[in-house]
């Protein structure tokens, strides 16, 4: 907008240069107000050229301005019987009178504009209107170019005068100040939209607060996160004692950010938000505020903590048989042991080696199941489906475990109507989640019961099952066995090995297939585990 001072300097010289000029200075101070009435530019500078070629008896008046990206003339306004036609052209850096007074930076006056090297036809070609005098001047902001006015055709076929020029350089200076104004606040109107767009399309919660805590500017994804109204942030002040007064905490302490972690109930499910705050300064280095990002961690913080649970858990299994290895270890450096001869000493070497066998063996098995689990918790892990006969699979797992019931006195037995019918599994993992099921079974039977392995099927669904007739699961147990690390406590199952990671690998691997794994038991009456598979 010209502001008052350039408006009265402009009349000022006017006045002094010309003191009866009265139509010149009407137009200027009519011209005045009406830029200094809006930042909505178009239509007034389309008024403002009208009556600069009233006042100056010019055919038709123009404003072409610099376009910012390729430095070429666009016509801004072009008054007259053709200027529709005018508006559709852009003229190229240096070409035409108006690209010669851009790049001179002076004012050029032509009395006929066909005899001039300058001139451009293109504009005539466009709009069937011969051209013959010109008045150009530069529109010019400090020592910047961006663009000109330019006047054509003096009615009468006369020449433009001194008094037009002066008259059309001071209106140059009242539009130059007034596009500059628009551009910048238009500049300025588009910085603040992209700001919006790229906060509101952001994940993560962006909230601006001031010394005194209030909220200067919030995005979207904060709404969410912190589950409050729209209304209710714009409106109202932090009011959080975790968060207020971060401002002036980064400035006491003199620090440009500070991130911490934030319990909150969102949505009525509690959640954990990762804060970083930065501190916000004025040009000069004040602190004004703070700029806090806030992203949901609720998901990572608990697997965080179940990887802590788990290294604990893991790292407790693991040390019982190495305390007993250990042990046994130290048995056989005894020195007296060493020295002593006969069949006591011989037995006791003996029995030593075996515990220490037995327990490094049980180490192995562990260590193998806890890496079979991490390999099937991770993200990446993938199914190798074919199909498999179902009495291939049953075999497969019996065979992992018959040596070991055998040794146990336990009875192997088979129930399957299906034996013939083929399953599409991973062949590997399915006789894995089988044989663990047999597993458990013969480790919880007493001597002298019957596990039973089996298949059944109907249309579209494949079912194995493992029973026993061991000590049974207490109904409010039977889910939770399928936990992690979860163990019925060992009073009542005789259990003293194992890392209560079998079933709930077996799990994984069912549901990896779309199928659900489930069990029929009560204490003292034996166990049944399902596996339901989908038939693909
Ligand atoms: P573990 O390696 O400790 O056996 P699992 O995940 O395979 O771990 O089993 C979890 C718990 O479920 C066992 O510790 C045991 O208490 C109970 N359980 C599993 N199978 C049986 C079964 N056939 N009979 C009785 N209890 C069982």
């Amino acid at each position: 907008m010209p502001s008052a001072q350039t408006l009265s300097s402009a009349l000022e010289t006017l006045l002094e240069k010309r003191p009866h000029a009265p139509d010149e200075i009407a137009t200027l101070v009519r011209v005045g107000s009406l830029l200094n009435s809006t930042l909505d530019l178009g239509e007034v500078l389309r008024l403002a050229m009208e009556e600069a070629a009233n006042a100056m008896h010019a055919e038709a008046s123009s404003i072409l301005l610099v376009e910012e990206k390729t430095g070429d003339l666009v016509f801004e306004v072009a008054t007259g019987a053709k200027g529709d036609e005018t508006r559709r052209v852009r003229l190229r850096p240096s070409e035409g009178i108006a690209g010669w007074v851009v790049a001179h930076g002076t004012p050029a006056r032509v009395d006929d504009a066909q005899q001039d090297p300058r001139f451009t036809t293109r504009v005539d070609r466009n709009t069937n209107l011969v051209t013959r005098s010109v008045l150009c001047v530069p529109l010019k902001v400090k020592d910047r170019m961006i663009g000109v006015l330019e006047v054509i055709n003096k009615r009468g076929e006369q020449p433009f005068t001194d008094r037009d020029q002066e008259f059309l350089t001071l209106l140059s200076h009242l539009i130059a100040t007034a596009v500059d104004n628009a551009q910048l606040y238009r500049k300025v109107y588009e910085e603040k939209e992209t700001l919006r767009a790229v906060l509101d399309g952001m994940a993560d919660g962006v909230l601006v607060v001031d010394t005194d805590d209030r909220i200067l500017l919030h995005n979207r994804a904060i709404l969410d996160l912190l589950d409050v109204a729209a209304a209710e942030i714009c409106l109202e002040k932090l009011d959080d004692p975790r968060v207020s007064g971060l401002a002036n905490r980064l400035a006491r302490e003199e620090r440009s950010t500070v991130s911490f972690n934030l319990e909150y109930h969102r949505h009525e499910e509690p959640t954990t938000l990762a804060n970083t705050a930065a501190v916000l300064r004025d040009p000069s280095g004040g602190v004004v505020g703070a700029v806090m990002v806030l992203r949901n961690i609720t998901e990572l913080a608990r697997v965080d903590r179940m990887k802590n649970d788990f290294i604990s858990a893991t790292s407790h299994k693991l040390r019982t048989p190495l305390t007993s290895i250990l042990g046994f270890a130290s048995i056989l450096r005894n020195e007296k042991l060493r020295n002593t001869t006969g069949e006591n000493a011989g037995e006791l070497v003996g029995s030593a080696a075996a515990a220490i066998e037995e327990q490094g063996r049980y180490l192995r098995s562990l260590i193998e199941k806890l890496l079979n689990f991490t390999g099937m918790e991770l993200d990446n892990f993938r199914l190798e489906k074919e199909p498999v006969e179902v009495s291939l699979l049953i075999e497969e797992a019996v065979q992992v475990v018959r040596s070991w019931a055998e040794a146990k006195g336990i009875r192997l037995a088979g129930g399957s109507e299906l034996l013939a019918a083929e399953a599409y599994v991973d062949r590997r993992k399915m006789v894995q989640v089988l044989a663990n099921l047999l597993e458990n079974a013969i480790k919880f039977s007493p001597p002298g019961t019957t596990v039973t392995i089996g298949a059944e099927g109907a249309e579209d669904r494949l079912c194995f099952w493992v029973s026993d007739q061991g000590p049974g699961i207490a109904r409010e147990e039977q889910e939770r066995i399928f936990e992690k690390f979860y163990q019925v406590d060992r009073d009542l199952t005789g259990q003293v090995e194992g890392a209560g990671l079998g079933l709930a690998l077996c799990r994984n691997v069912v549901s990896a297939h779309g199928g659900s794994i489930t069990v029929e038991s009560a204490r003292g009456s034996g166990s049944t585990f399902s596996v339901d598979l989908p038939v693909a």
